[in-house]
């Protein structure tokens, strides 16, 4: 029996991917990494440190910069998954406002921060016994992933859940922006140069537009069940 596997769930924004991926980290006690929240995090210290003017980004700026970035997750018991902290501040809620939505697929189409982020993706997860999800990790960070994931919905039902998500929190946003940005991410992420958004040619499809949470567990629970036999 293998001992633990590497998994790999990408796809486009919002499809879901991290709701999974929190719950097989729990059912097989695996480690959990949301690489999405270090690109934002990135992007936030972007913004935060007046690398961002207006809509265009100072990108030589922010690349002589990057050292200065350290990114690190905490497990939180409480909410059973691991946090994100910039420069050991907490910024689990900071990095899903739609301002950094709206800035985070032109940071991650810089080279030098995909460059430094995958590397650390790639650290965190050499024992195997992760599941981690993004746009990139069955194709670039893990292209020999155990077992590979790619979500995907209609944009319609992907905005719809993102939008929900803001206005539980108490963000004050509209539909039309939350569809514009997720089809805007979703076009930017896979059209640039460096690891565009892609399925992995051995990459199992899933389109959750009308199927439920507990479906889409239960599913995967025996495409990983059959891995681990
Ligand atoms: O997963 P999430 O929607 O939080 O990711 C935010 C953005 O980070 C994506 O739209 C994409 O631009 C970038 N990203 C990436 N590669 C990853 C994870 C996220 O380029 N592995």
């Amino acid at each position: 029996m293998t001992e633990k596997i590497t998994i790999a769930i990408d796809g486009f924004s919002s499809t879901g991917k991290s709701t999974i991926a929190k719950l097989i980290a729990k059912k097989y006690n695996y480690v959990y990494v949301d690489t999405g929240a270090m690109y934002r995090a990135v992007s936030l210290y972007a913004k935060n440190n007046d690398f961002v003017n207006q809509n265009s980004i100072d990108k030589e700026g922010l690349i002589a910069s990057l050292e200065n970035i350290t990114i690190t997750f905490k497990f939180n018991e409480a909410l059973g998954f691991a946090e994100v902290f910039l420069n050991d501040k907490n910024v689990e809620k900071e990095i899903r406002t739609l301002e950094v939505s709206q800035l985070v697929s032109k940071v991650a189409a810089i080279s030098e921060v995909r460059k430094k982020l995958v590397a650390e993706q790639q650290e965190m997860g050499k024992n195997g016994g992760v599941v981690m999800d993004g746009r990139d990790i069955g194709t670039v960070v893990f292209p020999d992933a155990d077992l590979k994931l790619f979500m995907t919905a209609s944009a319609d039902k992907r905005a719809t859940r993102r939008y929900k998500e803001l206005i539980d929190r108490g963000d004050k946003v509209l539909y039309e922006d939350i569809l514009f940005n997720v089809q805007e991410r979703d076009r930017i992420d896979s059209t640039r140069e460096d690891s565009p958004l892609m399925k992995a040619d051995d990459a199992i499809e899933f389109d959750n537009s009308d199927m439920g949470i507990n479906e889409q567990f239960e599913r995967i629970c025996t495409l990983i069940d059959n891995k681990l036999a």
